[in-house]
């Protein structure tokens, strides 16, 4: 089959195409072609390297994909060759004690699709059959694959983990990743009311589309949490979503008495300083999540073939120029997911 291997960390240009022997399934699992892949950010990470990561060499990056059923290992019967479907990328193994208490985002023996095992930037992969999720007829694989991984993560961060519930408030600090823009319409879908906090007025023109009430352009602002004070008539809001992480000190300051900080990565950097005195003065919460489980992937992706939740789509690149999408997606110029097609 035709891949993106990966044969050493580097930048984009390390993203090499070329043959791969295409898996097959085995007991239990399904073969998928693949129609299209979307990019995260965490194939930017897992392209770059970090110290500690370990991959199979040439690895096959990618944890989002959509496509068609083409084979069926021994013993399975819940799919049939030619049917239409989006993967979870979240492996848990399906029996420790995470997996059968139905948390199997916390599995002992863990893995993520295109980070620890070879991904979707290919023609074919292979999966367990709990991966997949039926997608329906008509329905645009790319919108699919786009959704599967940051909505799945910020539906099992602002309903599962921070149970948003209608009337509450709620900041997104920055307007453009796919987690953040999800957090919105999640947001939005339950009944919130949505503050958003971005870096350009482009930005925040795509957050406003996707329904954000109250929009802070922190290009303009000194200290984007006093803006946010003023807002809520110096409440404050229930819920902050930050993804940043090195932001924290200004969500303390926006967040209200007793509110909610959800974390679900730091694309400011691991390390920063935090105030403690604000996490106890205010009865702040933090609750941090990585993606989600096999329910929240059910939950989340029925809101998204039903219309309810829409992905915006930046770009789709033929797999072969996987490098090219890669170099727009470290751009940050794109306006939504970036995807690859393949076929
Ligand atoms: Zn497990």
């Amino acid at each position: 089959m035709k891949a993106i291997l990966l044969h050493e960390h580097g930048g984009p240009e390390v993203l090499k195409y070329g043959e791969f022997p295409t898996p097959e399934p085995g007991p239990g699992e399904v073969q998928v072609r693949l129609k299209t892949a979307a990019l995260n950010r965490l194939d930017l990470w897992v392209r770059n390297g970090w110290p500690g990561i370990r991959l199979e060499y040439p690895h096959i990056p990618g944890a989002d994909g959509a496509g068609e059923v083409s084979a069926l290992g021994e013993g399975v019967s819940q799919w049939e060759v030619g049917d239409s479907v989006v993967i979870n990328s979240n492996l848990g193994c399906g029996q420790c004690d995470f997996c059968l208490a139905g948390k199997d985002n916390m599995c002992r023996e863990w893995h993520l699709l295109g980070e620890t095992v070879r991904g979707t930037y290919a023609e074919y992969v292979t999966l367990p059959t709990r991966q997949l999720f039926p997608l329906p007829e008509g329905f645009d694989p790319h919108a699919a694959a786009a959704a599967a991984l940051v909505y799945h993560t910020a539906w099992h961060s602002l309903i599962t983990r921070a149970d948003l519930r209608p009337g509450e408030s709620v900041l997104v600090v920055g307007a453009s990743g796919g987690v953040n823009t999800a957090c919105i319409q999640i947001a939005k879908y339950t009944g919130a009311t949505v503050y958003v906090v971005g870096s350009s007025a482009e930005k925040l023109a795509l957050a406003e589309s996707l329904g954000a009430d109250h929009l802070v352009d922190r290009s303009k602002t000194v200290n984007w949490s006093k803006d946010l004070y003023k807002l809520t008539e110096r409440n404050g809001v229930d819920v902050v979503v930050d993804n940043v992480g090195t932001t924290f000190p200004l969500s303390f300051r926006a967040a209200k008495k007793g509110g909610r900080i959800l974390t679900v990565g730091n694309t400011g950097g691991p390390k920063f300083e935090i105030d403690n005195r604000f996490v106890f003065g205010k009865h702040l919460v933090i609750i941090g999540s990585t993606m989600g489980t096999i329910n929240d992937f059910a939950n989340v992706m029925r809101l998204v073939f039903a219309g309810k939740l829409k992905v915006a789509l930046d770009r789709a690149f033929p797999l072969a120029e996987a490098s090219a999408a890669h170099k727009r997606l470290e751009s940050g110029q794109q306006l939504g997911k970036i995807t690859l097609a393949i076929e």
